[in-house]
């Protein structure tokens, strides 16, 4: 046995990368080319492959390091006695980029039951758009979903529900807030079965919407789950039932021209965690099935801290444990001090630099133990812990490798910026690309994927040329108050030295905001010094989410301050706020106090 370094080997144009992932601990085995932890530059992210085999012994980098070509990733005891120090490893590809070698296709010799010019396997955001999309551009379409309803993980138990709920936890505070501009409510009563009814009732109105436009758009709906049998083939297991995938045993061939797969992603569930019904993911969380008195979040991102907001507000005490620096990674950290101080109220302990290493269920509740810097001494006892640590993609469920379609370790499938895999007739689309899993991002690659189908298979040179170009893809907290940014953060720009000129308007300044009761919020704008172009900006305060996009439409449009600023807002708004933190950038703003003049 040696014990070896493995190194960061030579990464390609960046000098530096941070770590977003480490994938392997101390102590397990590790196989040649297995990936040990996933960097992340500006272009994209990659995962950097074990130039040996052995035992891990000692991990050398932690979350958020900046590495660069050389530096240790962690000890090895090589299984390979004379084994040398290893040579880097060859540098890896970024996970937008196909890597070298695909699997071999398979070949169907039977026949198909269906012929369609496109089928998108999944019936997501993604899918449903890319569906609709083709067959309104004349194609004749199949959309493959095993669930009962279509809509996806965003309709069902993502984006939509979430909000539903999130809604009236907003309107119950904004009642008990009103005590202090003199209106008092009485204390609410909530009924959980009605609450649960009406979020159910939000879904099904749109689950149902997208049937009826399936139906106009005449796209075929295939309800089951769906494999590949080669390049051209789908085979598609029939199911029933309201809820689940149970299979009827039916079984058809479906051949297509093209292939649009969407089959998503699914919430990440920690291997050490006992199966208990007061262990939950999102979906468990929305079903709200457990009235907690003390809550732990698992997991400081958007999706806990959503579904916290929502707990919090029936009467949950609330504890988050996060193994990085920060909550909501991703968010510059001004706009998400704001939501921080706003709600430390529903917080007994946020605990960072932080992992959760064991669970032990027991009657009166689940035991929960910490490592790390806010680690209490002792286990914390729970009646509902959630689990929201993030979702992995279903690109290793769906025999892929049928159509010779490469798939990544994590189950991601590369594509081109026209949605295409390494396959000429297969495309992939939505959250099993990679990130950010958004369902605006699913919407507009469906879209992608589909023009260039449609281009391809009309003969629509236009069309063949459609491509993903997106500037930027916004993020919002649907928290209260909401957290939303786009572009370049100022965190970003600071850390890759660029020089930028900031607008921020401060919402004690704004009478909207002032009249509502709520001006604790801001709105930054971040601008390029040396194009003055917008390249970013960030929004704390309720509604943020619906604001964001003027934002992303500004960095889209290439417009500078003056752009903004001249643009007449309609006062008073919170959306003048935008206006005005252009104003601050260009020193014209007369609602804020004077620059000293130096
Ligand atoms: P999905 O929505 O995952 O759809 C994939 C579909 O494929 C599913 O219906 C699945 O059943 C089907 N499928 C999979 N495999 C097969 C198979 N083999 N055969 C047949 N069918 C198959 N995003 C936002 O933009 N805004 C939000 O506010 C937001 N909130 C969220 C809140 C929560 C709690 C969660 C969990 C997610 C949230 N998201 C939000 C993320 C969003 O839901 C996803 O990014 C989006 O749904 C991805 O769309 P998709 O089409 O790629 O995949």
């Amino acid at each position: 046995m040696a014990l070896i370094e493995v190194q960061v080997p030579d990464i390609g144009d960046f000098d530096e990368v941070g770590v977003i992932e480490v994938l392997v601990k101390a102590g397990d085995t590790v196989k040649v080319e297995q990936s040990l932890i996933t960097v992340e530059s500006d272009k994209a992210s990659m995962e950097i492959p074990s130039s040996a085999a052995g035992v891990v012994k000692e991990i050398k980098v932690k979350l958020g390091d900046k590495v660069a070509k050389g530096s240790v990733i962690l000890s090895l005891e090589s299984s390979d006695a004379a084994a040398p120090a290893p040579a880097p490893a060859a540098a890896p590809a970024p996970v937008a980029a196909a890597p070298v070698q695909a699997p071999a296709a398979a070949t169907y010799s039977g026949s198909a039951d269906q012929a369609f010019d496109v089928v998108v396997l999944g019936g997501g955001p993604g899918g449903y758009s890319a569906a609709f999309r083709a067959a309104d551009l004349g194609l004749k379409v199949a959309l493959v979903e095993r669930y009962a309803t279509l809509g996806g993980v965003c309709l069902n138990v993502g984006c939509i529900p979430s909000k539903a709920l999130l809604h009236v936890a907003a309107v119950m505070d904004e009642a008990s807030h009103m005590a202090d501009l003199g209106v008092v409510f009485g204390t609410p009563t909530v009924d959980i079965d009605k609450l649960r009814a009406h979020k159910n009732k939000v879904t099904g109105k749109l689950t149902n919407g997208l049937n009826a436009m399936a139906k106009m758009r005449k796209v075929t709906v295939l309800r089951g789950v769906g494999s590949l049998l080669d390049a051209q083939n789908l085979k598609v297991e029939a199911t029933e039932g309201a809820v689940g995938q149970a299979k009827t045993g039916a079984v058809q061939t479906v051949a297509f021209k093209r292939l649009i797969i969407a089959a998503g992603s699914q919430a990440v569930r920690l291997p050490f965690l006992p199966n208990d019904p007061r262990i939950v993911d999102s979906t468990g969380a929305l079903e709200m099935g457990v009235k907690p008195e003390r809550m732990l979040i698992v997991g400081g991102g958007i999706i806990g801290l959503e579904m916290g907001t929502v707990y919090s507000t029936l009467g949950a005490r609330l504890d988050v444990v996060e193994m990085l620096p920060t909550l909501m990674t991703g968010a510059d950290r001004d706009l998400v001090k704001v939501w921080q101080k706003f709600n430390a109220h529903r917080f007994d302990n946020i605990m960072l630099n932080t992992k959760t290493v064991a669970a032990e269920a027991r009657p009166d509740g689940i035991y929960v133990t910490f490592e790390g810097e806010g680690a209490p001494k002792e286990p914390q006892r729970y009646d509902l812990v959630l689990q929201a640590v993030g979702r992995t993609p279903n690109g290793k469920k769906i025999a892929a490798e049928n159509a010779g379609v490469i798939v990544g370790d994590r189950g991601f499938i590369p594509v081109d910026v026209q949605m295409r895999t390494n396959v000429p007739s297969v495309f992939a689309i939505g959250d099993i690309v990679g990130q950010p899993m958004l369902a605006h991002k699913a919407v507009h690659e469906g879209h992608v994927a589909a023009e260039v189908c449609a281009g391809e298979i009309l003969g629509d040179d236009k069309l063949k040329k459609s491509q993903f170009d997106a500037r930027v893809i916004p993020s919002v907290a649907y928290t209260d108050p909401e957290v939303a940014w786009v572009g370049m953060t100022e965190d970003e720009a600071k850390a890759k030295g660029i020089k930028i000129t900031k607008g921020l308007f401060p919402w004690t300044a704004s009478g909207r905001a002032i009249a509502n009761g709520r001006d604790e919020g801001f709105t930054k704008l971040i601008f390029d010094e040396e194009s003055h172009r917008i390249i970013g900006g960030g929004i704390v305060g309720t509604h943020a989410g619906d604001m964001i996009g003027e934002i992303a439409l500004a960095i889209e449009m290439g417009a500078d301050a003056v752009d903004i600023g001249k643009t007449i807002h309609p006062h008073p708004t919170l959306g003048e706020s935008l206006g005005m933190a252009a104003e601050v950038a260009h020193g014209t703003c007369t609602d804020v106090p004077p620059v000293k003049k130096k």
